[in-house]
């Protein structure tokens, strides 16, 4: 992606303009380096607003309308969706693929239901989301060829209990389970372990767990974490979804060990399972909660193989502070980012509000704002957001920040985040 930054950059931005004159639709964004659309952007580039004008200026502007008119990719190509379902302070991501789903984490936040609070199940919002993709992919019988629980956090796992009812009820099945193996401490372990033992009473269940040491240089993968064969022709669209781990528990046998701080060493976040997905030539990063001794590893280890660079980067640790750095997006070179955090307006424990996610620190990244490039491409229009500039008193300290790139949050959209990649390298933007 890096080579095309700037290129995309300006056929996301004349997007807008595309999409308020047809309606939001299948309208994608080519990625390809091969794409007819470079030399209709390169025009468009000349004509570009300043960068301060504002999405008002783009929309008025018909010159670059009629420009990059010909640039718009409509991609028949077969595509994998990343549903960053809206969990509130959590994670949970149904991988959706012409020839199965996946789930990584099942979390989310539960909410008091005092008039101050307000009221939010994570669990209703899960199941709900899960009956309603299984009833679109009829074909799919309900099945999660996998499912992940990158760390055993609460937010991460709060939704196995109920999971696991449906599995019982025969609603959903499980292929395989993926987790970092730990049984010992977080706060999401009960949940975990049950996932643990799920798998364990019912032998088809395929069960793997990713150690730190065991990803090496190039990741790990195998027919568990990569459950979805080379398709026969006509299935998955021809293409060969791949799953590598790039992370996970660092155990005793680590060189790790005695490299990390025992502060690093205890924190569960810096254990979790890293992802990269691979759909032909589209890719996603996901990275749990690592932080950034564990992030520094990720890049010092993958960083020169190109193994991080992604096209979308599911931000880690929800837009912590600590879950981001400019080496890490340096590394992606990533095309569009998701946040998945709750709305601030919940003030409560356990929420965004309460932990201040998304910091500024981290989106300021994905902004190039900072020692970063950012992400590469822009939102039709830029929205208003509430970022947490600092941490106070047990909350974070929100301000309004202008969001013009391609850097979205479940929290800020109050809703599922949808990115469609298509196999042949163009994405959609989220509706
Ligand atoms: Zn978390
Ligand atoms: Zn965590």
């Amino acid at each position: 992606m890096r080579a095309l930054g700037t290129l995309a950059t300006w056929v996301s931005i004349a997007l807008g303009a595309c999409l308020e004159a047809r309606g939001a639709g299948d309208v994608a964004v080519d990625l390809g380096p091969e794409s007819d659309a470079v030399e209709a952007v390169e025009i468009a580039a000349e004509t570009r607003p300043e960068p301060d004008s504002g999405t008002d200026t783009v929309r008025a502007d018909s010159a670059i309308e009629t420009e990059v008119a010909g640039s718009e990719v409509v991609s028949d190509s077969p595509a994998m969706r990343l549903h960053v379902i809206d969990v509130g302070q959590g994670d949970a991501v149904l991988v959706e693929l012409p020839c199965g789903a996946m789930l990584i984490d099942a979390g989310g936040e539960q909410s008091d239901d005092s008039a101050a609070v307000g009221s939010f199940d994570s669990d209703v919002a899960l199941e709900g989301y899960v009956r309603a993709f299984f009833a679109r992919r009829a074909d799919l019988h309900g099945t999660f060829d996998l499912v992940v629980l990158s760390h055993p956090h609460i937010d991460h796992t709060r939704g196995v209990t109920r999971l696991l009812a449906m599995a019982a009820a025969g609603e959903i099945v499980i292929r395989n389970v993926v987790t970092n193996g730990a049984e010992g401490s977080g706060s999401g372990v009960r949940e975990q372990r049950a996932l643990h033992d799920y798998a364990d009473q019912h032998p088809g269940i395929g069960r793997w767990y990713v150690l730190e040491r065991k990803t090496e240089a190039t990741g790990l993968t195998n027919d568990v974490i990569d459950p979805f064969p080379a398709p026969a022709a006509g299935t998955c669209g021809d293409v060969d979804p791949t799953i590598t781990a790039l992370w996970g528990r660092v155990d005793n046998d680590s060189t790790l060990q005695t490299q990390w701080s025992d502060a690093d060493l205890d924190n569960d976040n810096n254990h979790s399972v890293a992802l990269r997905l691979d759909f032909g030539a589209a890719s996603a990063l996901f990275t749990g909660d690592l932080e950034e001794a564990a992030i520094a590893g990720l890049v010092a280890r993958y960083g020169a193989s190109g193994l991080l660079d992604v096209d979308v980067y599911k931000a880690g640790h929800h837009g912590s502070h600590n879950g981001t750095t400019a080496a890490l997006v340096n590394a992606m070179s990533p095309a569009l980012a998701v946040i998945s955090a709750g709305p601030v307006s919940r003030e409560g424990d356990w929420t965004a509000w309460s932990y201040g996610h998304p910091r500024w620190r981290a989106v300021r990244d994905l902004l190039g704002d900072n020692d970063s490039d950012g992400v590469s491409l822009y939102r039709p229009f830029a929205i208003d957001a509430q970022v947490a500039t600092d941490y106070e008193n047990g909350q974070g300290v929100f301000e309004t920040k202008q969001i013009a790139r391609a850097v979205y949050s479940t929290g800020w959209e109050g809703r599922a985040v949808v990115v469609t990649l298509h196999a042949d390298g163009t994405l959609a933007l989220p509706e």
